[in-house]
């Protein structure tokens, strides 16, 4: 009988996909009717995990030991990791997922990267995610960095704040910026709301995508002047 089942619901898919042929988001090729994902094997194999080595400090992959970055800048978080290389269809699924609002991306995400060892999650207090300015959250929708950060919350049942840390102004585009104009044109965008919460808490800041750590290192400052004890970070992608 069940088997029997099975066998229907496999008929019925293959005809549904007939009718409404699926195609990989990135890449565009078909994919099998035997599929649940929205990629195909080419394009999640394609995505390049950082497992090997990487800047001790701010997670830079294929770097031995601290960054030239790392050796210039005081970073005010201890330590960053990220699960992907920003690049290719990890980029394009990112973009896909934040700004075409296919917030089910995440989930096939999840499924193919892994979560660094090197950042001890289970350690930490609280996940407080990258805030977006109101107005920018407002019209996408979401706050991608606190749909990750639920992901984890989940995951290693450590609680997540979405209000702790607000971003209090808007800021242009950090696109094509170096480190030096990216941390002048995010200083001051961040405010702590309630201090108290975060005293001497260990806290996993949590955003999509590092670049040059200009942002995720301002709310490490205001953070850590509002009496957080240690900040981690963890983003989803990382530029090489
Ligand atoms: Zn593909
Ligand atoms: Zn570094």
């Amino acid at each position: 009988m069940r088997s029997s089942i099975k066998k229907l619901n496999k008929s019925f898919k293959f005809v549904i996909n007939l009718i409404f042929p699926v195609y990989c988001l990135v890449c565009k090729k078909e994919l099998s009717y035997q599929t649940n994902t929205y990629l195909c094997d080419a394009c999640r194999k394609s995505m390049i995990p950082i497992t090997g080595k990487s800047c001790n400090k701010c997670g830079r992959p294929f770097i031995n030991g601290i960054c030239g970055i790392c050796r210039e800048e005081q970073f005010c978080f201890s330590k960053a990791r990220a699960s992907v290389i920003y690049e290719g269809s990890a980029r394009e699924c990112i973009r896909f997922f934040k700004y075409k609002k296919k917030t089910y991306l995440l989930n096939t995400l999840f499924e193919v990267l892994l979560l660094p060892d090197s950042l001890d999650f289970l350690g930490c207090d609280l996940i407080i995610p990258v805030p977006l300015h109101w107005i920018r959250q407002y019209s996408r929708g979401f706050n991608q960095a606190e749909l990750i950060g639920r992901k984890i919350s989940k995951r290693f049942n450590i609680k997540l704040s979405r209000t702790s840390l607000k971003r209090t102004r808007a800021t242009p585009s950090q696109t094509g910026l170096s480190l030096k104009e990216r941390t002048k044109n995010i200083k001051g965008a961040f405010s702590v709301k309630s201090s108290q919460k975060l005293n001497g808490k260990r806290i996993l800041l949590v955003d999509d995508v590092m670049t040059t750590g200009a942002t995720v290192n301002e709310c490490s400052r205001v953070l850590l002047q509002a009496g957080a004890g240690e900040i981690l970070v963890y983003t989803l992608a990382r530029g090489a």
